[in-house]
Protein backbone atom coordinates (compact mmCIF):
# COMPACT_ATOMS: atom_id res chain seq x y z
CA UNK A 1 0.00 0.00 0.00
CA UNK A 2 1.45 3.63 -1.03
CA UNK A 3 1.11 4.82 2.50
CA UNK A 4 3.93 2.20 3.45
CA UNK A 5 7.52 3.40 2.28
CA UNK A 6 5.95 5.75 -0.20
CA UNK A 7 8.09 6.13 -3.44
CA UNK A 8 9.38 9.75 -4.39
CA UNK A 9 6.67 10.37 -5.95
CA UNK A 10 3.98 9.41 -3.97
CA UNK A 11 2.57 12.88 -2.83
CA UNK A 12 2.21 12.84 0.92
CA UNK A 13 -0.74 14.71 2.85
CA UNK A 14 -0.57 15.33 6.65
CA UNK A 15 -4.40 16.48 7.99
CA UNK A 16 -4.57 17.57 11.44
CA UNK A 17 -8.32 17.04 12.92
CA UNK A 18 -10.51 13.75 12.46
CA UNK A 19 -13.77 15.50 12.45
CA UNK A 20 -16.30 14.86 9.27
CA UNK A 21 -14.17 17.47 7.43
CA UNK A 22 -10.78 15.68 8.19
CA UNK A 23 -11.98 12.49 7.73
CA UNK A 24 -13.80 13.01 4.59
CA UNK A 25 -10.85 14.28 2.60
CA UNK A 26 -8.49 11.73 4.02
CA UNK A 27 -10.95 8.68 2.57
CA UNK A 28 -11.21 10.32 -0.46
CA UNK A 29 -7.28 10.91 -0.68
CA UNK A 30 -6.32 7.20 0.52
CA UNK A 31 -8.50 6.25 -2.15
CA UNK A 32 -6.22 8.20 -4.98
CA UNK A 33 -3.52 6.35 -3.86
CA UNK A 34 -1.95 9.70 -1.84
CA UNK A 35 0.29 8.80 1.41
CA UNK A 36 -2.15 10.04 3.41
CA UNK A 37 -1.49 11.01 7.51
CA UNK A 38 -4.32 12.27 10.07
CA UNK A 39 -3.38 13.22 13.42
CA UNK A 40 -6.45 13.72 16.49
CA UNK A 41 -6.13 14.76 19.76
CA UNK A 42 -8.72 12.83 21.18
CA UNK A 43 -10.38 15.40 22.88
CA UNK A 44 -13.70 15.37 21.20
CA UNK A 45 -16.95 15.44 23.91
CA UNK A 46 -18.82 13.04 24.05
CA UNK A 47 -22.30 14.78 23.23
CA UNK A 48 -21.50 16.81 20.21
CA UNK A 49 -23.49 19.72 18.73
CA UNK A 50 -24.58 19.19 14.90
CA UNK A 51 -27.14 16.75 14.32
CA UNK A 52 -29.48 18.09 11.54
CA UNK A 53 -28.17 17.48 7.67
CA UNK A 54 -29.09 18.70 4.26
CA UNK A 55 -29.52 17.11 1.32
CA UNK A 56 -26.38 18.21 -0.53
CA UNK A 57 -24.56 15.51 1.69
CA UNK A 58 -26.30 12.47 0.24
CA UNK A 59 -24.28 12.34 -2.66
CA UNK A 60 -21.09 12.66 -0.27
CA UNK A 61 -22.49 9.96 1.22
CA UNK A 62 -22.86 7.99 -1.83
CA UNK A 63 -19.40 8.56 -3.03
CA UNK A 64 -18.08 7.50 0.20
CA UNK A 65 -20.33 4.58 0.19
CA UNK A 66 -21.94 4.80 3.61
CA UNK A 67 -25.53 5.78 2.84
CA UNK A 68 -27.32 3.01 3.94
CA UNK A 69 -24.53 3.13 7.33
CA UNK A 70 -25.95 6.61 7.66
CA UNK A 71 -29.58 5.77 7.41
CA UNK A 72 -29.36 2.89 9.66
CA UNK A 73 -27.42 5.33 12.80
CA UNK A 74 -30.08 7.94 11.94
CA UNK A 75 -33.77 9.17 11.20
CA UNK A 76 -34.98 10.21 7.82
CA UNK A 77 -35.18 14.03 7.53
CA UNK A 78 -37.63 15.50 5.12
CA UNK A 79 -37.54 19.13 5.79
CA UNK A 80 -37.47 21.79 8.59
CA UNK A 81 -40.65 23.53 10.08
CA UNK A 82 -40.03 26.89 11.04
CA UNK A 83 -42.26 28.36 13.74
CA UNK A 84 -41.66 32.04 14.06
CA UNK A 85 -44.54 33.20 15.71
CA UNK A 86 -47.68 31.49 18.52
CA UNK A 87 -49.51 30.35 14.76
CA UNK A 88 -47.21 31.12 12.17
CA UNK A 89 -45.13 28.11 10.35
CA UNK A 90 -43.22 28.07 7.38
CA UNK A 91 -42.18 24.57 6.32
CA UNK A 92 -39.13 24.15 4.26
CA UNK A 93 -40.02 20.64 2.07
CA UNK A 94 -36.37 19.30 0.69
CA UNK A 95 -38.78 18.06 -1.81
CA UNK A 96 -37.97 21.15 -3.55
CA UNK A 97 -34.66 19.82 -4.80
CA UNK A 98 -35.77 17.19 -6.85
CA UNK A 99 -34.49 16.80 -10.05
CA UNK A 100 -31.29 18.43 -8.62
CA UNK A 101 -30.51 16.93 -5.31
CA UNK A 102 -31.93 13.77 -3.57
CA UNK A 103 -35.28 15.36 -1.54
CA UNK A 104 -34.44 13.88 2.16
CA UNK A 105 -31.80 14.28 4.64
CA UNK A 106 -31.12 12.91 7.71
CA UNK A 107 -30.69 13.78 11.43
CA UNK A 108 -27.73 11.70 12.88
CA UNK A 109 -26.20 11.56 16.34
CA UNK A 110 -22.63 12.68 16.03
CA UNK A 111 -20.71 10.41 17.72
CA UNK A 112 -21.63 7.79 15.52
CA UNK A 113 -21.88 9.58 12.71
CA UNK A 114 -18.45 10.69 12.86
CA UNK A 115 -16.83 7.32 13.81
CA UNK A 116 -18.52 6.11 10.70
CA UNK A 117 -16.45 8.51 8.69
CA UNK A 118 -13.57 8.24 10.53
CA UNK A 119 -13.57 4.53 9.80
CA UNK A 120 -14.18 5.01 6.28
CA UNK A 121 -11.20 6.88 6.30
CA UNK A 122 -8.97 4.19 7.68
CA UNK A 123 -10.37 1.58 5.34
CA UNK A 124 -9.84 3.55 2.92
CA UNK A 125 -5.97 3.14 3.75
CA UNK A 126 -5.49 5.87 5.95
CA UNK A 127 -3.11 6.09 8.49
CA UNK A 128 -4.70 7.39 11.45
CA UNK A 129 -2.37 8.58 14.63
CA UNK A 130 -4.35 9.55 18.09
CA UNK A 131 -2.18 12.35 19.40
CA UNK A 132 -2.19 15.93 19.32
CA UNK A 133 -0.20 17.10 16.22
CA UNK A 134 2.17 20.14 16.46
CA UNK A 135 2.41 22.28 13.86
CA UNK A 136 5.19 25.20 12.87
CA UNK A 137 5.42 28.07 10.73
CA UNK A 138 8.68 27.22 8.21
CA UNK A 139 11.07 30.07 8.22
CA UNK A 140 12.93 28.98 6.02
CA UNK A 141 10.41 29.80 3.21
CA UNK A 142 11.41 32.70 0.63
CA UNK A 143 10.00 35.86 0.66
CA UNK A 144 6.32 35.76 0.40
CA UNK A 145 5.57 32.24 0.53
CA UNK A 146 3.88 30.89 3.23
CA UNK A 147 4.62 27.03 4.40
CA UNK A 148 4.01 25.64 7.25
CA UNK A 149 5.56 22.12 8.48
CA UNK A 150 5.12 19.64 11.30
CA UNK A 151 6.87 19.60 14.54
CA UNK A 152 10.49 17.20 14.78
CA UNK A 153 8.19 14.98 17.48
CA UNK A 154 5.05 14.81 15.14
CA UNK A 155 7.12 14.27 12.04
CA UNK A 156 8.73 11.42 14.12
CA UNK A 157 5.45 9.58 13.96
CA UNK A 158 5.30 9.04 10.85
CA UNK A 159 8.45 6.40 9.97
CA UNK A 160 7.44 5.75 6.93
CA UNK A 161 8.14 9.39 5.76
CA UNK A 162 11.75 8.58 6.76
CA UNK A 163 12.23 12.46 8.28
CA UNK A 164 10.41 14.02 4.76
CA UNK A 165 8.00 16.47 5.53
CA UNK A 166 4.64 16.49 4.02
CA UNK A 167 3.88 18.08 0.42
CA UNK A 168 0.74 19.25 1.48
CA UNK A 169 -0.34 20.01 5.03
CA UNK A 170 -4.25 20.05 6.08
CA UNK A 171 -5.55 22.31 8.71
CA UNK A 172 -8.81 19.85 9.63
CA UNK A 173 -8.95 21.13 12.75
CA UNK A 174 -12.30 23.06 13.57
CA UNK A 175 -13.07 26.06 15.54
CA UNK A 176 -9.61 25.79 17.17
CA UNK A 177 -8.18 27.00 13.56
CA UNK A 178 -4.70 26.32 14.58
CA UNK A 179 -3.23 27.61 11.04
CA UNK A 180 -5.16 30.45 10.87
CA UNK A 181 -3.68 30.86 14.72
CA UNK A 182 -0.09 30.30 13.71
CA UNK A 183 -0.44 32.46 10.91
CA UNK A 184 -2.32 35.38 12.52
CA UNK A 185 -4.74 35.14 9.28
CA UNK A 186 -7.66 37.67 9.83
CA UNK A 187 -11.39 36.54 9.70
CA UNK A 188 -14.57 38.46 8.49
CA UNK A 189 -16.81 38.08 11.43
CA UNK A 190 -20.72 38.00 11.22
CA UNK A 191 -22.63 39.87 13.95
CA UNK A 192 -23.94 36.75 16.05
CA UNK A 193 -21.82 36.02 19.31
CA UNK A 194 -24.29 33.27 21.25
CA UNK A 195 -24.28 30.39 23.37
CA UNK A 196 -25.69 26.69 22.85
CA UNK A 197 -26.64 25.12 25.33
CA UNK A 198 -28.86 21.47 24.54
CA UNK A 199 -29.41 17.95 25.55
CA UNK A 200 -31.14 14.65 24.91
CA UNK A 201 -34.47 14.04 25.84
CA UNK A 202 -36.80 10.88 25.74
CA UNK A 203 -40.79 10.73 26.32
CA UNK A 204 -41.31 13.97 23.55
CA UNK A 205 -43.76 13.49 20.27
CA UNK A 206 -41.57 14.22 17.58
CA UNK A 207 -42.71 17.19 15.41
CA UNK A 208 -44.53 16.25 11.95
CA UNK A 209 -44.31 15.13 9.66
CA UNK A 210 -41.45 12.30 11.15
CA UNK A 211 -37.97 13.15 11.54
CA UNK A 212 -38.96 16.71 10.20
CA UNK A 213 -36.49 19.34 12.39
CA UNK A 214 -38.19 22.38 14.05
CA UNK A 215 -36.41 25.48 14.18
CA UNK A 216 -38.31 28.09 16.77
CA UNK A 217 -37.91 31.68 17.43
CA UNK A 218 -37.79 32.60 20.73
CA UNK A 219 -38.15 36.36 23.02
CA UNK A 220 -34.54 35.86 22.51
CA UNK A 221 -32.43 34.08 20.25
CA UNK A 222 -33.90 30.54 18.73
CA UNK A 223 -34.28 27.06 19.75
CA UNK A 224 -33.91 23.56 17.73
CA UNK A 225 -36.23 20.82 18.12
CA UNK A 226 -34.20 17.54 16.22
CA UNK A 227 -35.79 14.08 16.22
CA UNK A 228 -33.49 11.45 16.50
CA UNK A 229 -32.93 7.16 16.36
CA UNK A 230 -34.46 5.48 19.79
CA UNK A 231 -37.21 8.21 19.99
CA UNK A 232 -34.64 10.13 21.32
CA UNK A 233 -35.37 14.19 20.54
CA UNK A 234 -32.46 16.53 20.60
CA UNK A 235 -33.51 19.97 22.14
CA UNK A 236 -31.16 23.22 22.44
CA UNK A 237 -31.53 26.57 22.47
CA UNK A 238 -28.94 29.31 21.05
CA UNK A 239 -29.21 32.85 22.37
CA UNK A 240 -26.91 35.85 23.69
CA UNK A 241 -25.09 34.60 26.92
CA UNK A 242 -26.13 37.78 28.59
CA UNK A 243 -29.42 36.78 28.71
CA UNK A 244 -28.67 33.26 28.77
CA UNK A 245 -27.92 33.88 32.71
CA UNK A 246 -31.71 35.63 33.19
CA UNK A 247 -32.48 31.96 33.18
CA UNK A 248 -30.26 30.56 35.55
CA UNK A 249 -27.05 30.13 37.32
CA UNK A 250 -25.76 26.86 35.46
CA UNK A 251 -26.28 25.34 31.92
CA UNK A 252 -28.71 22.51 33.09
CA UNK A 253 -31.31 25.57 34.39
CA UNK A 254 -30.79 27.82 31.59
CA UNK A 255 -31.61 25.03 29.15
CA UNK A 256 -34.97 23.74 31.60
CA UNK A 257 -36.15 27.22 32.51
CA UNK A 258 -35.72 28.29 28.37
CA UNK A 259 -37.58 25.09 27.74
CA UNK A 260 -40.37 25.43 30.11
CA UNK A 261 -40.95 28.90 28.96
CA UNK A 262 -41.46 28.12 24.85
CA UNK A 263 -45.14 26.56 24.42
CA UNK A 264 -43.77 24.68 21.30
CA UNK A 265 -40.58 23.03 23.70
CA UNK A 266 -41.91 22.92 27.50
CA UNK A 267 -46.11 22.70 26.76
CA UNK A 268 -44.91 19.98 23.62
CA UNK A 269 -42.93 18.00 25.57
CA UNK A 270 -44.28 18.01 29.47
CA UNK A 271 -43.24 14.35 30.18
CA UNK A 272 -39.68 15.08 28.94
CA UNK A 273 -37.20 12.93 30.45
CA UNK A 274 -33.66 14.48 29.90
CA UNK A 275 -31.55 11.21 29.20
CA UNK A 276 -27.63 13.44 28.56
CA UNK A 277 -25.61 15.76 30.28
CA UNK A 278 -26.65 19.27 28.78
CA UNK A 279 -23.78 20.53 26.56
CA UNK A 280 -22.49 23.81 25.78
CA UNK A 281 -20.81 25.43 22.58
CA UNK A 282 -20.40 28.63 21.49
CA UNK A 283 -22.08 29.77 18.34
CA UNK A 284 -20.09 32.28 16.04
CA UNK A 285 -20.03 33.14 12.65
CA UNK A 286 -16.73 33.37 10.48
CA UNK A 287 -14.98 33.53 7.61
CA UNK A 288 -10.85 33.16 7.04
CA UNK A 289 -9.67 35.78 5.16
CA UNK A 290 -7.25 33.42 3.57
CA UNK A 291 -7.80 29.83 3.06
CA UNK A 292 -4.24 28.16 1.88
CA UNK A 293 -0.59 28.83 1.09
CA UNK A 294 2.23 27.27 -0.59
CA UNK A 295 2.08 23.99 1.07
CA UNK A 296 -0.66 23.84 3.15
CA UNK A 297 -4.94 24.52 2.83
CA UNK A 298 -7.56 24.49 5.26
CA UNK A 299 -11.08 22.91 5.57
CA UNK A 300 -14.06 22.65 7.46
CA UNK A 301 -14.58 24.67 10.67
CA UNK A 302 -11.16 25.22 10.51
CA UNK A 303 -11.79 27.85 7.19
CA UNK A 304 -15.07 28.80 8.32
CA UNK A 305 -17.81 28.63 9.96
CA UNK A 306 -21.51 30.38 9.65
CA UNK A 307 -24.33 29.92 12.30
CA UNK A 308 -26.14 26.39 12.58
CA UNK A 309 -29.89 27.46 12.20
CA UNK A 310 -29.90 26.12 8.54
CA UNK A 311 -27.37 23.39 9.05
CA UNK A 312 -24.91 24.32 7.02
CA UNK A 313 -21.65 23.34 8.96
CA UNK A 314 -21.20 19.33 8.33
CA UNK A 315 -22.71 19.98 4.64
CA UNK A 316 -19.95 22.23 4.20
CA UNK A 317 -17.62 20.63 5.63
CA UNK A 318 -17.73 16.97 3.59
CA UNK A 319 -18.50 18.69 0.19
CA UNK A 320 -15.34 21.39 0.94
CA UNK A 321 -13.56 18.12 1.93
CA UNK A 322 -14.35 16.40 -1.54
CA UNK A 323 -13.40 19.79 -3.53
CA UNK A 324 -10.02 19.56 -1.72
CA UNK A 325 -9.45 16.21 -2.34
CA UNK A 326 -10.26 16.82 -6.26
CA UNK A 327 -7.45 19.92 -6.14
CA UNK A 328 -4.60 17.17 -4.90
CA UNK A 329 -3.01 15.33 -7.65
CA UNK A 330 -1.79 11.72 -6.73
CA UNK A 331 1.61 12.26 -7.36
CA UNK A 332 4.17 15.36 -6.90
CA UNK A 333 4.96 15.78 -10.47
CA UNK A 334 2.58 18.59 -10.83
CA UNK A 335 3.16 19.86 -7.31
CA UNK A 336 4.11 23.46 -8.94
CA UNK A 337 0.33 24.06 -10.19
CA UNK A 338 -0.83 22.88 -6.34
CA UNK A 339 -1.19 26.12 -4.97
CA UNK A 340 -3.40 27.84 -7.83
CA UNK A 341 -5.91 25.35 -7.62
CA UNK A 342 -5.79 25.39 -3.67
CA UNK A 343 -6.36 29.70 -4.39
CA UNK A 344 -9.30 28.62 -6.58
CA UNK A 345 -10.73 26.59 -4.17
CA UNK A 346 -10.79 28.28 -0.76
CA UNK A 347 -12.67 31.24 -3.10
CA UNK A 348 -15.17 29.24 -3.81
CA UNK A 349 -15.53 28.09 -0.37
CA UNK A 350 -15.64 31.80 0.64
CA UNK A 351 -18.02 32.41 -1.68
CA UNK A 352 -20.64 29.73 -0.58
CA UNK A 353 -19.84 30.54 2.80
CA UNK A 354 -21.11 33.60 2.33
CA UNK A 355 -24.03 32.76 0.16
CA UNK A 356 -25.46 30.59 3.82
CA UNK A 357 -24.41 33.63 5.43
CA UNK A 358 -26.30 35.88 3.68
CA UNK A 359 -29.74 33.01 3.19
CA UNK A 360 -29.38 33.12 7.08
CA UNK A 361 -29.40 36.74 7.74
CA UNK A 362 -32.95 36.58 6.26
CA UNK A 363 -33.99 34.78 8.48
CA UNK A 364 -32.27 36.41 11.74
CA UNK A 365 -33.55 39.79 10.51
CA UNK A 366 -37.17 38.65 9.73
CA UNK A 367 -37.24 39.25 5.58
CA UNK A 368 -38.36 35.61 5.32
CA UNK A 369 -40.99 35.58 7.26
CA UNK A 370 -42.17 39.02 6.48
CA UNK A 371 -41.96 37.43 3.03
CA UNK A 372 -43.47 34.90 3.95
CA UNK A 373 -46.64 36.65 5.53
CA UNK A 374 -47.03 39.01 2.58
CA UNK A 375 -47.15 36.09 0.56
CA UNK A 376 -50.27 34.57 2.29
CA UNK A 377 -51.77 37.95 2.80
CA UNK A 378 -51.58 37.91 -1.07
CA UNK A 379 -53.00 34.41 -1.54
CA UNK A 380 -56.14 35.17 0.68
CA UNK A 381 -56.85 38.42 -1.53
CA UNK A 382 -56.39 37.07 -4.75
CA UNK A 383 -56.91 33.11 -4.51
CA UNK A 384 -56.09 31.22 -7.58
CA UNK A 385 -53.72 29.55 -10.10
CA UNK A 386 -51.12 32.58 -10.33
CA UNK A 387 -51.04 32.69 -6.69
CA UNK A 388 -50.81 28.94 -6.31
CA UNK A 389 -47.82 29.01 -8.68
CA UNK A 390 -45.81 32.10 -7.50
CA UNK A 391 -46.19 30.24 -3.65
CA UNK A 392 -45.15 27.42 -5.24
CA UNK A 393 -42.37 28.74 -7.65
CA UNK A 394 -41.08 30.81 -4.19
CA UNK A 395 -41.00 27.86 -1.91
CA UNK A 396 -39.25 25.47 -4.33
CA UNK A 397 -36.73 28.28 -4.38
CA UNK A 398 -36.09 28.99 -0.92
CA UNK A 399 -36.39 25.17 0.23
CA UNK A 400 -33.93 24.16 -2.80
CA UNK A 401 -31.43 27.15 -0.93
CA UNK A 402 -31.90 25.60 2.50
CA UNK A 403 -31.31 22.20 1.11
CA UNK A 404 -28.21 23.33 -0.13
CA UNK A 405 -29.28 22.56 -3.92
CA UNK A 406 -29.79 26.74 -5.23
CA UNK A 407 -27.27 28.05 -2.13
CA UNK A 408 -24.94 29.71 -4.83
CA UNK A 409 -27.92 29.66 -8.01
CA UNK A 410 -27.97 33.14 -9.18
CA UNK A 411 -31.46 32.70 -10.11
CA UNK A 412 -32.51 31.86 -6.38
CA UNK A 413 -30.12 34.63 -4.82
CA UNK A 414 -31.43 37.29 -7.16
CA UNK A 415 -35.20 36.50 -6.64
CA UNK A 416 -34.71 36.01 -2.82
CA UNK A 417 -33.08 40.10 -3.26
CA UNK A 418 -36.40 40.70 -5.45
CA UNK A 419 -38.99 39.11 -2.69
CA UNK A 420 -36.71 41.58 0.05
CA UNK A 421 -37.02 44.31 -2.20
CA UNK A 422 -40.27 44.12 -3.57
CA UNK A 423 -42.43 41.29 -2.08
CA UNK A 424 -42.90 42.56 1.39
CA UNK A 425 -46.31 44.57 1.98
CA UNK A 426 -48.24 45.26 5.49
CA UNK A 427 -45.40 43.22 7.35
CA UNK A 428 -42.23 45.14 9.40
CA UNK A 429 -39.35 42.40 9.12
CA UNK A 430 -38.19 43.48 12.13
CA UNK A 431 -41.70 41.76 14.43
CA UNK A 432 -40.78 38.59 13.25
CA UNK A 433 -36.96 39.54 13.54
CA UNK A 434 -34.81 36.95 16.29
CA UNK A 435 -33.32 39.07 18.78
C1 LIG B 1 -24.69 25.43 18.32
C2 LIG B 1 -24.25 24.67 17.11
C3 LIG B 1 -25.14 23.84 16.44
C4 LIG B 1 -24.75 23.16 15.28
N1 LIG B 1 -25.67 22.42 14.62
C5 LIG B 1 -25.34 21.87 13.42
C6 LIG B 1 -26.29 21.11 12.70
O1 LIG B 1 -27.43 20.89 13.14
N2 LIG B 1 -25.92 20.59 11.50
C7 LIG B 1 -24.65 20.78 11.00
O2 LIG B 1 -24.38 20.32 9.89
N3 LIG B 1 -23.72 21.46 11.69
C8 LIG B 1 -24.02 22.01 12.89
N4 LIG B 1 -23.07 22.66 13.61
C9 LIG B 1 -21.71 22.78 13.04
C10 LIG B 1 -20.92 21.46 13.05
O3 LIG B 1 -20.91 20.90 14.32
C11 LIG B 1 -19.50 21.76 12.56
O4 LIG B 1 -19.56 22.56 11.40
C12 LIG B 1 -18.71 20.47 12.23
O5 LIG B 1 -18.50 19.68 13.36
C13 LIG B 1 -17.36 20.83 11.62
O6 LIG B 1 -16.58 19.69 11.38
P1 LIG B 1 -15.00 19.79 11.27
O7 LIG B 1 -14.53 18.43 10.87
O8 LIG B 1 -14.60 20.95 10.46
O9 LIG B 1 -14.48 20.12 12.76
P2 LIG B 1 -14.62 19.30 14.11
O10 LIG B 1 -15.80 18.40 14.08
O11 LIG B 1 -14.54 20.30 15.21
O12 LIG B 1 -13.29 18.40 14.15
C14 LIG B 1 -12.01 18.93 14.42
C15 LIG B 1 -11.14 17.85 15.08
O13 LIG B 1 -9.78 18.30 15.15
C16 LIG B 1 -9.23 17.90 16.39
N5 LIG B 1 -8.03 18.71 16.67
C17 LIG B 1 -7.96 20.04 16.94
N6 LIG B 1 -6.68 20.41 17.12
C18 LIG B 1 -5.90 19.30 16.95
C19 LIG B 1 -4.50 19.01 16.99
N7 LIG B 1 -3.59 19.95 17.27
N8 LIG B 1 -4.08 17.75 16.74
C20 LIG B 1 -4.95 16.76 16.45
N9 LIG B 1 -6.30 16.97 16.40
C21 LIG B 1 -6.76 18.20 16.65
C22 LIG B 1 -10.40 18.14 17.34
O14 LIG B 1 -10.27 17.48 18.61
C23 LIG B 1 -11.55 17.55 16.51
O15 LIG B 1 -11.67 16.17 16.70
C24 LIG B 1 -23.43 23.32 14.79
C25 LIG B 1 -22.52 24.12 15.49
C26 LIG B 1 -22.92 24.80 16.63
C27 LIG B 1 -21.94 25.66 17.35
Amino acid sequence: MSRLHPTNSVMKVAIVGAGPAGSTLGAFLARKGISTVMFDDGARPPLIVGESLVPQMIPVFRRLGIEDQVAALGVYKPGVMFTFSEKDTLLLSFTAARGVLPTYAYNVPRKEFDSLILNTAITSGLRYIETAAKIEVDKSATHGESRMKLSPETLAQIPEWNGKQPDLLIDASGRRRLFAKALDIKAAVGRRKDISHFAHFEDCPWPEPPGTVMIIRLAHGWAWRIPLPDSKLSMGVVLNKEIAKKFGATPEEQLENLIESEPHLGKACPNRRRVSPVATFANYQLISECGSGKNWAMVGDAFGFVDPMLSPGLCMAMVSAEKLAATIPATTKTLAHIPAKLTKYWHWYRETLGAWQHLVDHFYDGRIFAIQRSGMDMSQRYPGLISNVMERHIGKNLSGMAAGAFINRPYSRWLLHMLSQYGIRGHKPEDFAIQ
